[in-house]
């Protein structure tokens, strides 16, 4: 849907469409209408990892999610400032924005993956480990 001020809580620095505020228990981050992308207000990624089904508000297609992974260079929706693309200290195969001052921004389907941990993503990302040969 496209970006109203009216209707959603910011627009989205990947695909320029309206995101919306969703919750899980006391946990509030905001997700794209359009792409499935998340972002977290500073340290609510790590706050709904914790939850045991906060992958749930994941709920966009990875696929879609890995479309707009290539789509770099995008602006905090806070405070417009170009963010860094990093990737997880522990899961390298997971790259997201992050705004230092802001919080963090992830495609669809990264959410999910980085709470999983698990065997088979240290396994995948000792094989691959690049992003380029990493599909979803
Ligand atoms: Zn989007
Ligand atoms: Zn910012």
């Amino acid at each position: 849907m496209e970006y109203d001020n009216a209707v959603h809580s910011m627009q989205c620095p990947k695909c320029d469409h309206g995101m919306e505020e969703v919750r899980h228990g006391d946990v509030v981050i905001d997700r794209c209408t359009h792409c499935g992308g998340l972002w977290f207000d500073e340290d609510e990624a790590s706050h709904l990892k914790e939850l045991k089904e906060g992958h749930l508000l994941d709920t966009g297609s990875p696929k879609e999610g890995w479309i707009w992974d290539s789509h770099a260079d995008i602006k905090c929706p806070r405070c417009g400032k170009e963010m860094e693309k990093t990737s997880d200290s522990k899961q390298k195969h997971i790259w997201y924005e992050i705004c230092h001052d802001h919080g963090i921004f992830m495609d669809a389907g990264e959410f999910t993956d980085f709470k999983f941990e698990s065997l088979f993503d240290r396994f995948r990302t000792l094989v691959k480990g690049d992003r380029n040969t990493v599909a979803p």
